[in-house]
């Protein structure tokens, strides 16, 4: 069991506070990992003393990786398959699920209280950079009834972190997942002048919102409206929409000309990327990012597309600070985006096809790498 008095703990902690006390994006990526390096290899430790399948998987890493990409990580679907946590039952505070399908077993994550606090906290202070810091009137796309299931998702995580960012909470859609026209209409006129928060998952704003206005020849007014998505672009990537398609498409339909998608998984809620006015996703202070050759598993070169790792310095309740995901990516600099932000950026570029990570051969042909 992890208590406070534990020296690796102690260390975590101590060291995590002074990320919290850095600027989220204005270091450069030397100085920043000279921050964040220390947090994972603190992380890696203690994962490695209170999960035992962590300390199984990763026993060949004995000592601190000297660099991030050096750090072992996990593939991202064995929290489909495992129990992973590094905390005694007793301490479980909240269990995540990640929203798989019918065919898909869930994953699911083990949250005490102090990753749970640490994960809303670092949450607000990444998004604040881009939404601000005063509750904007706030229009959810989705239904109200996602709250009411008994099961805590993924998704309905996410309403409840971003919900923390705004006022006078209103449900766009019904609980068949139709806009609600009456509802949606009243609070455009209600906040026309003012600036507001709109936030969904990104394939039901598109589906449910941005296609439905297209579709029954409706447009809403809100120019002072900032819309934030997330949730993975893969449904729409197979309906030929892309993220400029989106933009124009939001632009036109609703007058909403800030539009940010974050990227992130609930494996690691909290430490999210989000999009630059320049349309790059950020590494935060909290997290960073390693593209890796999806045969060698390497390090890509820039502008080379591999699969993500991401890194995150939240979880000491479970071993996700380091994971390889099934997404590809590509990173597009270091410290000299346009925006100003420092660090990496880099861009998603969809999902692995259904195989695994060095699948066998049998399956390679789905691969169109
Ligand atoms: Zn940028």
């Amino acid at each position: 069991m992890i208590n406070d008095s534990n020296p690796i703990l102690v260390k975590y902690l101590s060291l995590f506070e002074e990320l919290l006390a850095s600027d989220v994006y204005a270091l450069e990526q030397s100085q920043k990992e000279a921050l964040l390096l220390p947090v994972l290899n603190q992380l890696h430790q203690l994962h490695q003393q209170h999960c035992q399948a962590y300390q199984n998987i990763v026993d060949h890493h004995v000592g601190d990786a000297k660099k991030i990409d050096e750090l072992p990580y996990l593939a991202v679907r064995l929290f489909k398959q495992l129990n992973l946590k590094s905390i005694s039952d007793e301490n479980v505070f909240k269990v995540l699920q990640s929203s798989g399908t019918t065919s898909q077993t869930p994953a699911t994550i083990y949250l005490d209280k102090a990753t749970s606090a640490r994960q809303s906290k670092v949450l607000v202070k990444i998004l604040q950079q881009t939404i601000g810091r005063q509750r904007l009137p706030m229009l959810i796309i989705d239904s109200p009834d996602i709250l009411k299931k008994p099961e805590f998702s993924a998704r309905a995580a996410g309403i409840q972190g971003l919900a923390f960012f705004g006022r006078d909470h209103t449900y766009a859609l019904d609980e068949n997942m139709q806009p609600n026209w009456p509802v949606i209409e009243a609070f455009c006129q209600k906040y026309a002048e003012q600036p507001v928060l709109i936030f969904g998952f990104t394939f039901m704003v598109w589906l449910y919102f941005i296609k439905a206005l297209q579709n029954n020849g409706k447009t809403i007014s809100l120019p002072n409206g900032i819309l934030i998505h997330s949730g993975g672009w893969k449904k729409l990537i197979e309906q030929q929409v892309d993220n400029v398609t989106f933009k124009q498409t939001l632009m036109a339909t609703t007058g909403i000309s800030k539009c940010f998608n974050f990227y992130g998984m609930a494996e690691q809620v909290g430490s999210v990327f989000v999009e630059c006015s320049q349309g790059h996703l950020h590494a935060p202070i909290f997290a960073d990012v390693v593209i890796r050759d999806p045969f060698t598993l390497k390090e890509s070169a820039m502008g080379e597309t591999g699969l993500v790792q991401v890194l995150s310095a939240l979880p000491s309740s479970y071993p996700g600070h380091s994971l390889l995901t099934e997404d590809l990516g590509i990173l597009k600099g270091v410290d000299d985006c346009l925006c100003g932000a420092k660090g990496k950026y880099f861009a998603i570029k969809g999902r692995l096809p259904k195989t695994e990570v060095r699948g066998c051969s049998d399956t390679h042909s789905e691969t169109s790498l």
